[in-house]
């Protein structure tokens, strides 16, 4: 008997990372070995020294071919043993681990929008469909569109292992959120790509794309981002933690830094409009989702808890979010 495992990698699109996976079948009960591909084909070799390598990081049951069969998510290693260029796992785990005594938490609201002929899904063939008000968890055939891909995703992530959170309709027509967390930085950047995988395997049935993009629509039509919670052990018990970290991501050179990491496109979505704040202008406020970081509300009421980082485009690698995150506030936090 065999198995058939998936091998998922990031490849080297740019300015955006795109998904790549392929089959291997392995033997019942083998190990999943070290596998090869062809990188002039993925933006990460070129032609005349090709090969690339993968190793297996994190691996879950597939839920969409079922049985013994994996989903294999893979680091990607050049042929001298080093990590590639593009492989920002690599690069986020000496922070993590510098600074895992800090027991770090991500919950990350990945927004995300589905087409279809070139168009949103619920977009009438030409014009635009009624402004944006009734869509944001609304329900109904007028307001909702594609929620037999959304909740066929949901399950299948559950059934992977996926520590997803929830889901609800965004604000513009076609438009969905699922969350990944609370998990650690590369732990929820593991499931977040995996999750990404099965949203766009499974939507392929229905000849539908889910595209990432930070603003898919142009127009009064909101962008599409990845909110990004984040808490320490200090700021899960106090107050003070959670404004030393608010302040660090203001500090100079941060705004940039991070801004550069959150995302390509980000200064057409954080414009100042459609619950964002300007991309180069940092606040921070409670309850405010106008503000580039908000502290919730239950969380200045408790004097402890989390904040969310609103600044991350749906378009991220979230190994550089996470480790950008955990670099400043935990630097900040030891001093
Ligand atoms: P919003 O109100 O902004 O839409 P969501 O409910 O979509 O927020 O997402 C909040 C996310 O924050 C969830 O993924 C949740 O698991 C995560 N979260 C909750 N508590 C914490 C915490 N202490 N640290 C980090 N993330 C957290
Ligand atoms: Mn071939
Ligand atoms: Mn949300
Ligand atoms: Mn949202
Ligand atoms: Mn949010």
């Amino acid at each position: 008997m065999s198995y058939k495992a998936e091998y998922i990698w990031v490849d080297g699109t740019e300015p955006t990372a795109r998904l790549r996976s392929k089959t291997r079948i392995l033997a019942d009960g083998a190990e999943l070995p070290d596998w090869g591909f062809d990188g002039s084909s993925t933006n990460q070799a070129p032609g005349d020294n090709s090969d690339c390598v993968l190793k297996p990081v994190f691996v879950v049951p597939d839920p969409l071919r079922g049985g013994e069969n994996k989903l294999v998510l893979c680091e990607v290693y050049l042929v001298d043993g080093n990590p590639h260029p593009t492989n920002n796992r690599a690069r986020l785990r000496p922070v993590a681990e510098k600074y895992a005594a800090h027991d770090a938490w991500f919950g990350i609201e990945q927004e995300y929008t589905f087409f279809q002929a070139g168009r949103p899904l619920g977009f009438p063939e030409t014009g635009f469909p009624a402004p944006q008000g009734p869509y944001y968890c609304g329900v109904g055939a007028d307001e909702v569109f594609g929620r037999e891909i959304v909740e066929r995703h949901l399950d299948a992530c559950l059934e992977a292992g996926i520590k997803v959170s929830g889901i609800n309709a965004e604000v513009m027509p076609g438009q969905w959120e699922f969350q990944i967390g609370p998990a650690g930085p590369i732990e929820v950047a593991d499931h977040l790509w995996v999750a990404r995988w099965l949203l766009y395997r499974i939507a392929e049935e229905y000849d539908v794309a889910a595209t990432l993009d930070p603003k898919p629509a142009k127009g009064d039509w909101n962008g599409a981002g990845a909110h990004t919670n984040f808490s320490t052990k200090a700021m899960r018990e106090g107050y003070d933690a959670i404004l030393t970290a608010c302040d660090a991501l203001g500090a100079e050179g941060k705004v940039e830094e991070h801004i550069a990491g959150y995302g390509a496109g980000i200064q057409e979505r954080l414009t100042g409009q459609h619950e964002t704040a300007p991309w180069n202008v940092y606040s921070y406020g409670v309850s405010d989702r106008g503000a580039s970081v908000r502290i919730p509300w239950q969380v200045q009421v408790d004097k402890k808890g989390y904040i969310e980082d609103r600044r991350p485009n749906a378009n991220i690698d979230p190994y550089n979010v996470t480790r950008l995150l955990v670099n400043t506030c935990c630097e900040a936090l030891e001093k």
